[in-house]
């Protein structure tokens, strides 16, 4: 006999284990489901040019429209996809449906903006990625340069596969951000030897940056840096006009976060964002 405290520890550890167990194994099996059933979707939040607040491109953000649970969020199911094998398919999918989107609002008049797309590090090491992308341009219609790809600097760290497959996207005239900037392990070495178009500065570095002298000194040194490597910046997770006072003042030109918009169904993003339009009776999506 066990004795009985431990007994009733090991009971309660087991149990949790269980439950967890369980609903792993049963959002697994939905999420092999939700494709094709259509729960998966993408939300799209703004990107914002402080000089103007004007909506210059749009991330990406997929989401899962679970039949019970409600909206899920991708840190909840994309370690699962990941571990499962199912981020190819859902990968795959979310570029296309990113391509379709992006193609249906330039054509119907909307604004002619890019869209950026996160890549998982399995989908970045994938045979065809390169395959896959330019099919989703070809099929979409959409030109190139109005896709981006995010990426995070831990997939770069085999520098002699990255720069392959980086080149190779750069050729077909996709563009390249990378994540999370700051909190990864990549050397500054990347930054020069790299085709990478933009860096995002992780949010990390701004939620606390109207106290924090140090986190003020490292956006700034990351801003000037991009601008003298003639990279593009942007700045994640901004919620508050203090944040964004601080950041314009250190030259920052774009920014994305809830102090412009949340992450939006993209109906939402054309009413909220597309400027009304033209008097021509031009067939709209509006
Ligand atoms: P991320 O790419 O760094 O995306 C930014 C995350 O920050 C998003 O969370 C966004 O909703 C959130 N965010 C934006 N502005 C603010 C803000 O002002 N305050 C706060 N607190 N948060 C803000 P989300 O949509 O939950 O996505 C989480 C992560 O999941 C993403 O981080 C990305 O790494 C991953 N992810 C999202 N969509 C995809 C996808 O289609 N494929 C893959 N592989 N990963 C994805
Ligand atoms: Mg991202
Ligand atoms: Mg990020
Ligand atoms: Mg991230």
């Amino acid at each position: 006999e066990v004795k009985k405290n431990g007994k009733n520890g090991f009971q309660f550890y087991t149990a949790q284990l269980d439950s967890e167990l369980y609903e792993r194994i049963e959002l697994e099996g939905y999420l092999r489901k939700a494709l094709e059933r259509d729960e998966l979707v993408l939300y799209y939040q703004p990107q914002i040019r402080t000089e103007d607040s004007r909506m210059i491109g749009v991330e990406a953000l997929i989401r899962w429209n679970h039949p019970d649970k409600g909206v899920l969020s991708p840190n909840v199911f994309i370690p699962l996809a990941e571990e499962t094998g199912l981020i190819y398919e859902i990968g795959n999918w979310t570029l296309r449906e990113a391509c379709r989107q992006m193609k249906l609002w330039h054509a119907s008049g909307g604004p002619l903006i890019p869209v950026s797309v996160n890549l998982s590090s399995q989908q970045f090491h994938q045979s065809n990625l390169v395959e896959q992308v330019k099919n989703a341009l070809t099929e979409t219609e959409l030109d190139a340069r109005y896709l981006e790809l995010e990426i995070t600097e831990s997939m770069m760290m085999d520098a002699s596969v990255s720069t392959g497959i980086l080149n190779e996207l750069t050729a077909l005239g996709v563009k390249i951000s990378l994540d999370d900037f700051g909190t990864g392990y990549s050397s500054l070495s990347y930054l020069k030897n790299f085709p990478i178009h933009k860096l995002k500065i992780d949010r990390s570095f701004v939620t606390d940056i109207t106290e924090s002298r140090s986190d003020q000194a490292i956006v700034a040194t990351i801003i000037s840096m991009a601008q003298n490597l003639k990279m593009e910046v942007i700045a994640e997770g901004i919620e508050t006009k203090g944040q964004l006072d601080i950041l314009m003042q250190n030259d920052c030109r774009e920014i994305q976060g809830y102090y412009f918009s949340r992450p939006l169904p993209a109906s939402e993003v054309e009413h909220d964002f597309f400027v009304p339009l033209r008097m021509h009776g031009t067939p709209s999506i509006l």
